[in-house]
């Protein structure tokens, strides 16, 4: 065991501000960390449009877990709840939008499934065989609870939350929880017990407040502009860090950025470990904003919003009623939308320009909301490789690159443990408690 003078975190979006912040709270180390870009947050920043609009660059709320509320409660940031119409939400499939069941009585007069596969699911008690490592999401929980589920209640959800295909991603990596309950038996009723009070949330001004003030209380122990070049370490574990211009060399690391961007910092060190964090993929998005007079969308709206299925009619992921769920995100006179395009199965949409992307927007609104006036306002995002995708064999990728690194190099965040803005802020409480455990 060493004593560690210096700890560099690498990457600060949430998960590397959290573990830095953590670090700082229990040890009396050098904690340093380094932020490529010119600005801290990582996908979970939010921007003033015009002061008057907000638009979140990642996730727009959280239902928080004991972690997240752990450490907000350390940062005295108060949660403001979503519309209590958050709990609906809809997809579209059939060309029309249906209510997504979230309990077992609306599960019985659901229009999503009909009578014979809810009649499958809650039969799912029976069909008890345990999850299989690498299994798919789609594989195992079809096996669960019927085909016809999978296809219209599974596959959007896993599209609204990896932008990704249930039939490409492992369900035991990606639904963490799930694959505890499923390995001890019915998914439906252990869920039950799991079932969390909390409500989707988020600060007053957006999501962004929270990697703010991780960045405020972390002061000058916080380096942006400066990338990390290079990753070194010897046998008797001496490591150093290259910026452009500089050499580090810190006792304890702390890599918290995606496994495509620390790939290349190991590649002269350990190429193994490198060209496996090459294999881990990411989903690319387009998110784009887009608000129009109230009197202009002729449904009314209310709820979260809706997701699309793989083989829609519309070329859209999902839509948010962002300005429904949160009353400060754009003019009281505006309904503000965020729509979700691309993903692992229409990555080239990125590619598009603008006035496409607009008219994909557009076009989709007017057929599932009959939205036919033009927007006020419209701001198109476009995020090369933002989501990762936890494909089969992602447990074991990450098995080997932990084993193959020496023991004061540490992985959080997204490509590595979990996607979820809760995940991340878990992994870097955790991992800062690991470090303080094996080296302070
Ligand atoms: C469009 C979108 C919507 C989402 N919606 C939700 C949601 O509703 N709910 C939810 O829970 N999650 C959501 N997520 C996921 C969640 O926001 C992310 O998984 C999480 O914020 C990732 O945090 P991170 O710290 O792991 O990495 P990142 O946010 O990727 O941060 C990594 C940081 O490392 C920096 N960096 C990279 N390379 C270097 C280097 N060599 N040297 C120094 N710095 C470097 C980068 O500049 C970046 O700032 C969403 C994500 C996206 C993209």
């Amino acid at each position: 065991m060493t004593t560690a003078k210096t700890i560099a975190v690498i990457g600060g979006g949430i998960a590397g501000l959290t573990t830095a912040y953590m670090l700082t709270k229990q040890t009396q180390c050098d904690v340093l960390l380094f932020e490529a870009s010119s600005k801290t947050g990582g996908w979970l920043q939010s921007h003033s449009v015009d002061n008057r609009y907000v638009h979140e660059i990642g996730a727009n709320g959280v239902i928080p877990t004991p972690h997240t509320t752990a450490l907000l409660k350390h940062l005295e940031i108060n949660l403001v709840p979503a519309s209590a119409s958050a709990k609906h939400r809809w997809i579209w499939i059939d060309d029309s939008l249906h209510v997504v069941p979230h309990g077992i009585r609306s599960l019985l007069c659901n229009d999503l499934l009909n009578k014979r596969t809810v009649f499958r699911m809650l039969l799912e008690p029976l069909f008890r065989k345990k999850p299989i490592n690498h299994e798919t999401i789609h594989t195992f929980l079809a096996y669960r609870f019927g085909n016809a589920c999978a296809q219209r209640l599974i596959a959007p959800w896993v599209t609204g939350v990896f932008a990704g295909d249930s039939e490409q991603l492992e369900f035991e990596a990606s639904f963490p929880l799930l694959f505890d309950i499923a390995q001890q038996g019915s998914l439906l009723l252990g869920m039950r017990k799991h079932k969390t009070k909390e409500r989707l949330s988020a600060p007053q001004g957006g999501m962004g407040k929270i990697t703010q003030h991780l960045t405020e209380q972390l002061g000058d122990r916080v380096k942006t502009n400066t990338e990390i070049t290079q990753i070194h370490w010897d046998n008797m574990g001496n490591l150093t860090l290259n910026t452009h211009d500089n050499c580090i060399d810190p006792d304890v690391v702390v890599l918290a950025i995606p496994s495509y961007q620390a790939a290349p910092l190991l590649l002269q060190t350990d190429s193994t470990i490198a060209e496996t964090m090459e294999e881990i993929s990411h989903a690319s998005l387009v998110v784009a904003y887009v608000s129009y007079r109230k009197e202009d969308v002729p449904e009314p709206i209310d709820g979260f919003g809706f997701l699309s299925t793989p083989k829609s009619s519309i070329n859209i992921l999902g839509v948010v009623y962002e300005s429904i769920l949160w009353d400060d995100r754009a003019p009281k006179d505006e309904i503000m939308f965020r729509c979700m395009l691309g993903g692992s199965n229409n990555p080239e949409i990125i590619d598009q320009d603008d006035d496409m992307i607009g008219k994909h927007v557009h076009q989709s609104l007017k057929t599932v909301l009959g939205i036919t006036n033009p927007w006020v306002q419209f701001d198109c995002y476009r995020y090369p490789q933002a989501i990762t995708q936890y494909s089969p064999g992602h447990l074991d990728r990450i098995a080997l690159i932990e084993n193959r690194l020496p023991d004061n190099i540490y992985l959080a965040g997204s490509s590595w443990h979990g996607v979820s803005v809760n995940a991340c802020i878990k992994d870097g409480m955790q991992m800062a408690s690991r470090i303080v455990e094996n080296h302070c």
